[in-house]
């Protein structure tokens, strides 16, 4: 494998605690990307370069309003903003309106027009969605190293609480396109078995908090279902519902 491994950063999120792995990296990659960004690097005319080029999505311009900075926030969206403009200009100049006739050929419910098509696709890439996906791909190549050159790995992700089932999705899919056939049978049925008993541990838990709702059950003990509700959202679709906002500590 000629990419860098990142066996330190798969060990750390393993090792988390998370209810996913995947999860807690992300956030960790999430959190330096909006720090690099909005840390001094806004001020280089290169840097600021490829984001006025990639945008953010809006639930990273959200974050980075939140994060704080507001001169460097400043700079990045204002000359996102004149790189925006140059092209929507170019757009609605080579811009023409479909035929409006009775029985002209009308675009079908969904299809965009030219114009709506690149404001969708300016959407489509986030330069803090990108780099973290740049990382994510490089662990998930180590995790599938790491299968095939660590003995030990695989009792490492025993010891986890398992995936989010978003996380998962990305997981099968890599073992499945990168491991043995051999691999694949001893893989498999281990992280498959996880998932099982991980979700019912969950479910449990979010059972349990709906009981003590129950008059009958105020004395009773909390067990772990104090913080179910988020941990239940973040197995089924990932991510850390309860997280406080994510600020500059400047
Ligand atoms: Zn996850
Ligand atoms: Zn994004």
């Amino acid at each position: 494998m000629k990419e860098k491994l990142y066996t330190i950063e798969l060990h750390d999120a393993l090792t988390s605690e998370d209810e996913c792995p995947f999860c807690w990296l992300e956030r960790k990659l999430e959190q330096e990307a909006i720090e690099f960004v909005l840390g001094s690097s806004y001020m280089e005319s290169d840097m600021r370069d490829k984001t006025d080029r990639a945008g953010f999505c809006r639930c990273h311009t959200k974050a980075m309003f939140d994060y704080g900075n507001n001169l460097g926030n400043a700079w990045i969206f204002k000359t996102r903003l004149t790189w925006m403009r140059q092209q929507l200009k170019k757009q609605m100049d080579g811009f023409s309106p479909q035929p409006a006739a009775l029985f002209g050929k009308r675009k079908k419910d969904g299809e965009e027009c030219s114009l709506t098509g690149w404001i969708r696709q300016e959407e489509t890439h986030c330069y803090v969605c990108r780099r973290v996906k740049e990382t994510y791909d490089r662990v998930l190549d180590t995790f599938i190293y790491q299968i095939k050159h660590e003995k030990e790995f695989l009792d490492l992700v025993m010891k986890s609480k398992g995936f989010c089932i978003h996380h998962f999705g990305d997981l099968v899919q890599v073992c499945d396109r990168e491991l043995g056939k051999k691999e694949k049978e001893q893989v498999f049925p281990l992280l498959f078995q996880q998932m099982d008993r991980e979700l019912v541990r969950v479910q449990e838990d979010i059972d349990w908090l709906i009981e003590k709702y129950d008059y009958q059950n105020q004395d009773k003990d909390w067990k772990n279902s104090q913080d179910a509700v988020q941990r239940t959202m973040q197995k089924i679709i990932g991510g850390h519902p309860a997280d406080p906002v994510f600020r500059s500590q400047k």
